[in-house]
């Protein structure tokens, strides 16, 4: 998101309280790229603010969806806030939402545990209170039956794995395999595990991106300048919370961090085509040097690296191109082209440990 759209957003936020986002991504006529942030705490667990102002964050930073995940078992401000209703804190986020408010907010639970499992996000439950159990497996086999969308939160978190690393414990394979668990958290805050990835794309798990926020958004992710939380993106057909359950139980995410968009290579793949577009190329005069503008409809900058056996007149083969802007190409293609085959790898569009997506767009 730019400053200056953002300015703009802040201005009207004075008059009315809703009113239709500028998409983060854009997508074919019928069809949404959704952001959601499925991890977040307040005073009701270990976090440093009351639900609200997670609702004011969350309209002023664009979000579609937000979950309310209290840790369930870790109350440190037990003695200030008894917190006997393990909903509360989703009942006041939810309260505040105005009837036609795109922004949606959801009931979750942070199950608190030891390795193994750690933590675990359920999401999209009915009731927190049901979760609370003495071992680790009941709350989560509860959290499925009230149709939950349950997760491994940072699997590599050092103070579960001294190494940083993520990696499976026969209690994550047998909630695996009995599909208790349906997606792992790729990136936690200001951390991305390359392993946790791996994970995801052997064990058929959504890859997920959240804030885990604790204080402010603004001040854990520099949002006055132009940064953002990490979020995960859901493509849907529907601006409802069913739909954007429904991809997240087909996979159907993307984690969008810092620069970097992470996600399985068909996903991706699908945001990087609506959001790069080649405009209609032109050789000026007798010229064979071919001009094409490149638009970047997105709010991420697309890092390129041409691929092809051209050169440019105006770029090295590796340049960016800003959000929501359009550079030229001048492309020295020898002799008149009607058609031409550009391929290119996106440098910041993450399919794979170490494995960057490569597109090749066809320009005529
Ligand atoms: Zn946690
Ligand atoms: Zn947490």
């Amino acid at each position: 998101m730019t400053f200056k759209y953002k300015m703009i957003k802040f201005f009207f936020l004075g008059t009315t309280a809703i009113l239709a986002q500028d998409p983060f991504f854009k997508s074919e006529a019928g069809t949404y790229w959704l952001s959601t942030d499925l991890h977040i705490h307040t005073v009701f667990s270990d976090g440093a603010v009351w639900p609200s102002i997670r609702v004011e964050e969350a309209r002023r930073e664009g979000l579609d969806l937000i979950a309310m995940t209290e840790h369930l078992e870790y109350q440190p401000h037990a003695e200030d806030l008894p917190h006997p209703d393990r909903n509360r804190s989703f009942n006041i986020a939810s309260g505040m939402l105005g009837e036609d408010e795109s922004l949606k907010v959801i009931n979750g639970s942070e199950i608190t545990r030891d390795m193994p499992p750690g933590h675990i996000n359920a999401v999209f439950i009915k009731d927190a209170n049901a979760l609370l159990h003495s071992d680790s497996l009941s709350g989560i086999q509860e959290a499925n039956k009230q149709g939950a969308f349950v997760f491994w939160n940072h699997p590599n978190w050092d103070a579960h794995r001294k190494d940083g690393i993520a990696r499976l414990e026969p209690f994550h394979k047998y909630l695996i395999s009995n599909e208790l668990l349906h997606g792992i958290e790729v990136v936690n805050e200001t951390t991305f595990s390359e392993e946790a990835l791996q994970i995801a794309l052997d064990n058929n798990l959504a890859i997920l991106g959240t804030s885990d926020i604790h204080g402010l958004t603004g001040w854990a992710h520099n949002i006055e300048k132009g940064g953002h939380r990490p979020m995960t993106f859901v493509k849907v057909s529907q601006k409802t919370p069913a739909a954007i359950k429904k991809a997240l139980f087909e996979r159907k995410t993307l984690v969008w961090f810092n620069d970097l968009l992470i996600g399985k290579k068909d996903v991706v793949s699908e945001l990087v085509k609506e959001n790069i577009r080649f405009g209609s190329p032109k050789y000026p005069e007798d010229k064979t040097i071919l001009n094409v503008e490149v638009t970047n409809e997105g709010s991420v900058p697309f890092h390129m690296e041409y691929l092809g056996e051209f050169s440019f007149h105006e770029r090295a083969t590796v340049f960016s191109i800003p959000p929501k802007t359009t550079i030229t190409l001048k492309i020295k293609t020898e002799e008149r082209k009607n058609s031409i085959s550009l391929p290119f790898r996106i440098l910041n569009a993450v399919i794979a440990p170490k494995k960057y997506l490569k597109h090749e767009f066809v320009v005529k």
